[in-house]
């Protein structure tokens, strides 16, 4: 028998029925209305099946990542993802979706399997020379021969494998086909900043949470001066972040700018491309969002946060990107 504080009243994610857990006690559950099934771990759902399997990352920043109770509508977005290609926003995000056929998996599995054969004939090869030479005392040469052949081989097993057979058995199943994608972003028409990766008919989100004026974009100085085959390139890598903790962060995403030497006309730029961002997001989810700047790439901070101080123009500039106003 439980009592009444030892429960926890919860949305049903699918069908929105108010449905009754044990608070503390882990275990799924199906609904009695619709019959999904809640995986629920004692606090509050990490799992949804029903024809489809939406899952919540579970972890320590859960209740920075995630809204439990707008978990109906995490999955109303998951299945307009999955059914109407829709992505997230692309201010501050990016996201996209693609079929994945079985000709283009076995195509793929193909040219790993040649390439490992080649990459094991070339290997013997190499060995053969490397004997031959250990019988003249060439240590060098010996070397030189089994490093390319070395190389091609850590490639040919570790990397360029874009595909699985499991991935060919999903397909087949499918029925020929089936969709994957990824986003980090804002849910169009929303507040929700939502972070998943999805695969045929499994959604996993690893944020799900309602943006307001707490949370702010935190945005890194970069520059990297380019290499023979390479450009300079220049901006701000940003996460989206509810306290200490980043929501909704796969990996670095970043802003370009233009390439310049950090003077004071340069960062007004920098500022007011920022500033249209957030003024074309605003138009979107309702609410202007709070950026907090970090020049620590840069040898001496201080010296910018000069510039930005010294004069006025800047300093209305970067008050305004602070504010979220
Ligand atoms: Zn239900």
């Amino acid at each position: 028998m439980y009592t009444e504080l030892d429960m926890a009243e919860i949305e049903c994610p699918i069908c929105r029925e108010q449905v009754i857990f044990p608070q503390g006690e882990p275990n799924v559950f199906e609904c009695p209305e619709c019959v999904a099934e809640l995986d629920w771990n004692g606090k509050h759902i990490t799992g949804v099946i029903t024809n489809r399997h939406y899952l919540f990352v579970d972890g320590e920043h859960f209740s920075s990542r995630f809204d439990p109770e707008k978990f109906a509508d995490a999955i109303d977005f998951a299945n307009e993802v999955m059914d109407n290609n829709i992505t997230v926003l692309s201010s501050f995000g990016h996201g996209g979706n693609s079929i994945v056929t079985e000709d283009s998996i076995i195509d793929s599995m193909d040219f790993d399997r040649s390439f490992s054969t080649f990459g094991i004939v070339f290997f013997v090869i190499s060995l053969m020379g490397f004997l031959l030479l250990l019988s003249n005392g060439a240590e060098l040469a010996m070397c030189m021969c089994m490093v390319p052949s070395i190389f091609v081989l850590s490639i040919a097993f570790v990397g360029g494998n874009t595909h699985t057979s499991e991935d060919l058995v999903i397909s087949q199943s499918a029925g020929g086909s089936y969709g994957q994608g990824n986003g980090i972003g804002f849910v169009p028409d929303s507040s929700y900043y939502a972070g998943y990766v999805w695969k045929d008919k499994t959604f996993t989100f690893n944020s799900f949470k309602s943006v307001n004026e707490n949370h702010y974009v935190e945005l890194r100085h970069f520059s990297y001066s380019g290499g023979d085959n390479s450009h300079p390139r220049q901006g701000f890598m940003y996460k989206m972040k509810n306290g200490d903790v980043a929501i909704g962060s796969y990996g670095v995403d970043k802003i370009y700018t233009s390439v310049h030497n950090l003077k004071r006309d340069d960062l007004v730029g920098d500022f007011e491309q920022i500033l249209e961002i957030r003024n074309q997001l605003k138009k979107k989810i309702g609410i202007y969002l709070p950026i907090k700047i970090n020049f620590d790439s840069v040898l001496t901070p201080q010296k910018i946060m000069k510039i930005i101080e010294s004069d006025s123009e800047l300093s209305k500039l970067w008050k305004k990107l602070k504010q979220g106003k």
